[in-house]
């Protein structure tokens, strides 16, 4: 039997949260499936939903070009635009569309030769202070790019830095401040599309919802609010097996550092998957479901292996499915056990078998 950890992929899954994250917002969609997908697998994703996707977004040119290799053809939004001007001509000739987000990325396009005017977003800083034109630059350049011979047409967008944050107020300020920067290109005549929300605004504030949605966390069925949502359907299933149980009497310590000594005498459970995989080794308590029932990681992750305590799951033998995240264990749960967020446990994802399935 070769090594047992599996990421189950549920592609019908990933389209029920697409349809669920249109259907709430009201409009189009990018879906975003950088970084590989959130660790999923960025053209299986794409290929899941790629009649019905209004588009995708990804960080960069390579990841766009690794989609149109694979036949992918509806639009795609680099979400950085591009790094060095070398890359504007694949850019046209992969009718990819762009962020523009630094004044040094307008300079570049409106002095380059294009064999076709661009697809452009260009990103106002509303108040995350990452990457972004500045209000106060923001119409200038604006009536700089509209109409230009190397552009096509310009998107307006902006990023929330705190739209998982229900209470707080810098959300509200960001839309502000979006919108009284807007209502000053109206007496340019602008009649265009608007893109402000993520998957966090999309669940949690309604006011943001311009024409185009950009959910990305959503899409792979992890509430970025932290909640257990019902509506969402979580993607990977992350399974391994037990290899080895043991039984230890109270006082005696598992593994790296003994860092658990067992209070009562314990029954422990080896489990073939560990932070080589992706699993965090911050992951100390963290909830898992062994044959479907929940229990806790007990001990230190290793690389390879981690242990579960079987104590109360008496019928747990060698072969048992191990649930690290899916279905009953909540992604969230894991995350919050290991000071993080499901979007980098995603990530972290690897050297487990990818499986992926799908129920039309
Ligand atoms: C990654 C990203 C998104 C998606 O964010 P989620 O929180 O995963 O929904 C949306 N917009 C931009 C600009 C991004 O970089």
């Amino acid at each position: 039997m070769s090594r047992p950890a599996i990421a189950q992929i549920r592609l019908d899954a990933f389209r029920h949260n697409y349809q669920l994250a249109k259907q709430l917002h009201g409009g189009k969609a990018l879906a975003v499936i950088k970084a590989n997908a959130y660790g999923h697998g960025a053209v299986q994703c794409a290929q899941a939903i790629e009649n019905e996707a209004d588009g995708f977004a990804v960080a960069c040119l390579e990841e766009a070009l690794q989609l149109r290799q694979a036949g992918i053809k509806n639009p795609i939004l680099l979400l950085e635009g591009f790094f060095e001007v070398a890359e504007l001509p694949e850019i046209v000739a992969n009718d990819l569309w762009m962020v523009i987000h630094a004044q040094w990325q307008v300079e570049m396009l409106l002095v380059a030769t294009l064999a076709k005017p661009l697809h452009v977003w260009l990103k106002m800083d509303s108040g995350m202070h990452r990457v972004g034109l500045s209000p106060s630059e923001f119409a200038s350049t604006f009536a700089r790019l509209n109409g230009h011979a190397n552009v096509a047409k310009v998107v307006l967008m902006s990023h929330f830095a705190n739209a998982d944050n229900l209470n707080s107020q810098h959300t509200t300020q960001q839309i502000e401040v979006f919108k009284n920067t807007v209502s000053s290109l109206n007496s340019q005549a602008y009649t265009a599309d608007f893109s402000l929300a993520n998957s966090a605004a999309i669940l949690g504030w309604p006011q943001t919802f311009a024409n185009w949605s950009r959910p990305g966390i959503m899409l792979y069925g992890a509430d970025p609010h932290f909640m257990a949502n019902t509506q969402l359907r979580a993607v990977m299933q992350l399974n391994s097996q037990i290899i080895s149980i043991r039984k230890i009497t109270m006082g005696e310590s598992i593994g790296y550092g003994s860092i658990f000594t067992a209070p009562r005498d314990t029954i422990v459970g080896v489990v073939a998957c560990g932070y080589a995989d992706g699993y965090p080794r911050a992951g100390v308590e963290a909830p898992a479901a062994v044959d479907g029932v929940i229990t806790k990681l007990i001990g230190r992750v290793s690389m390879d292996m981690l242990f579960v305590d079987l104590t109360d799951i008496p019928s747990a033998k060698i072969g048992s499915t191990v649930e690290l995240w899916g279905d009953k264990v909540l992604v969230n749960d894991v995350a919050k056990a290991a000071g993080t967020i499901a979007y980098e446990l995603f990530c972290n994802i690897k050297r487990v078998q990818f499986r992926y399935s799908d129920k039309q």
